[in-house]
C-alpha cells in the first residue's frame, strides 16, 4: 500500500454531505446510491461503508462481482445489479442477497425459477437496457415479485431537453399499469429536474462523488489527486519537452517531471490544459503527457525532487477543458493511487 506512488485524498464528510444533499432534493423519495465501477473509481467498499453510515439503504452495482465486493459493507441494505442476470451469473446470484434488475424476457424467465424478488428496468426512450413498455405490459411480468420498477433518463443533464418529459410521462403511465413496491426514475441529474422525477426512490451516482449533475449545481469536492516530483531540470530557450517535441521553451525555464500519466487517467487531452499546484502556485502541464510521466512548468514555484503537487481536478472545469466527461475523469483514475479517506 505504501508503495503506491500516487495519492488520492478522499473526503468522506463531503461524500456524505453530497448524499444528504441529493436525499433532500429527492423530497419524500428514498435516496439510494450508484456505486458501480468500484464506486466510480474511488473504492466501492469505502464509499458503501460511508454512505450506509449516512443512512443510504439502496445500492446499485453493474455486475455480480461488484455485488460480491460490497455485500458485506452495506449492513443488509438493498443491493441491485443493473446488468440483470446472465446464464453465467446464476450460481453467484442464487447465493447472493442482491437482486437483479431484469432487462430482458430471457432474464425474467431465468429469475422466475428462483421465486425471489427482483427489480425491473423498462426502457422509456434511451434504447439502452430494459424491456420495451409494450413487453412490460404484455403479461411477461405477471407473478413476479417486483421490488423496484425503474427506468433511466437519457438527457437529464440537459434540463430543457424534450426527451425528459417524454420519459417522465411514459414512466408515470407504466407506474400505474405495473404493480411494484417502489418506482424509480432519477439519477443525479434527474433529481435536479424536480419533484415529478423522484417517484419513490432515486439513484444518484455522479453528484455523490463531487460531479456537477446539472448546469449550475455544484457539489462538494470529494477527490483530490496528488503526484510526486521525480526530477527537476532546467530547460533553455529553444529546447523542447517530451514526446514529439511539441513544446518549445520560449525562454529559460525550470520544469518538474511528476509520476503521473495517462495510465493514471491523466489523459493526453489535458496537455496544454492541465495544471498542478505547489501550494497556491499553478504549474501548467508542458508538452505531451506520457504513460507514467508528466512535465510541468515550475518556474514560478519553489519545488524540488520528492515534493508533492496537487493535481487540479475540479470535475466540471476539467471536463469542459479536456473534452472528457466527469464520469470518465472519475472512473479512469486507476490503481496506482493510494486512496486515503478522511
Ligand atoms: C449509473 C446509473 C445511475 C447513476 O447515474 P448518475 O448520472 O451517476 O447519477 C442511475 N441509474 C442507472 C440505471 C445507472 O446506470
Amino acid at each position: 500500500m505504501d508503495l503506491l506512488p500516487l495519492r488520492l485524498e478522499l473526503d468522506g464528510a463531503a461524500l456524505a454531505a453530497n448524499w444528504r444533499d441529493m436525499a433532500r432534493r429527492s423530497g419524500r423519495a428514498a435516496c439510494g446510491a450508484a456505486v458501480k465501477a468500484d464506486g466510480y473509481g474511488l473504492d466501492a467498499r469505502a464509499v458503501a461503508t460511508r454512505l450506509s453510515a449516512a443512512g443510504c439503504r439502496d445500492f446499485y452495482v453493474a455486475t455480480w462481482s461488484e455485488a460480491d465486493e460490497i455485500g458485506a459493507y452495506i449492513g443488509g441494505s438493498g443491493l441491485s445489479v443493473l446488468h440483470g442476470v446472465r446464464v453465467e451469473d446464476m450460481p453467484t446470484a442464487r447465493a447472493s442477497a442482491a437482486r437483479p434488475v431484469l432487462n430482458t424476457a430471457g432474464q425474467i424467465a431465468r429469475w422466475r425459477e428462483t421465486g425471489r424478488p427482483c427489480d425491473v428496468m423498462v426502457d422509456t426512450g434511451m434504447n439502452r437496457l430494459g424491456l420495451t413498455p409494450r413487453e412490460a405490459c404484455s403479461g411477461l411480468l405477471e407473478g413476479l415479485q417486483i421490488d423496484t420498477l425503474m427506468s433511466h433518463l437519457a438527457c437529464a443533464d440537459e434540463p430543457g431537453h424534450a426527451l425528459n418529459e417524454v420519459q417522465q410521462s411514459a414512466f408515470t403511465a407504466l407506474a400505474s399499469a405495473i404493480p411494484a413496491r417502489r418506482y424509480s426514475l432519477a439519477n443525479s441529474a434527474g433529481i435536479c429536474l424536480g419533484a415529478d422525477y423522484s417517484f419513490d426512490l432515486t439513484r444518484p451516482g455522479l453528484a455523490l462523488y463531487g460531479g456537477s449533475p446539472s448546469p449550475g449545481v455544484a457539489m462538494e469536492h470529494v477527490v483530490r489527486p496528488f503526484a510526486q516530483v521525480l526530477q527537476t531540470r532546467r530547460v533553455h530557450a529553444g529546447e523542447t519537452v517530451g514526446y514529439g517535441a511539441t513544446f518549445t521553451a520560449s525562454g529559460d525555464m525550470t520544469i518538474a517531471i511528476v509520476n503521473l500519466g495517462y495510465a493514471d487517467g491523466y489523459l493526453r487531452t489535458l496537455a496544454g490544459q492541465g495544471m498542478l499546484r505547489a501550494g497556491t502556485v499553478g504549474c501548467p502541464v508542458v508538452g505531451r503527457i506520457s504513460m507514467d510521466l508528466t512535465a510541468v512548468d515550475i518556474s514560478q514555484a519553489e519545488v524540488g525532487e520528492g515534493d508533492w503537487l496537487e493535481v487540479d481536478y475540479d470535475l466540471p472545469t476539467i471536463s469542459a477543458a479536456a473534452g472528457l466527461s466527469q464520469y470518465e475523469l472519475l472512473t479512469g483514475l486507476g490503481h496506482r493511487y493510494q486512496r486515503r479517506w478522511s
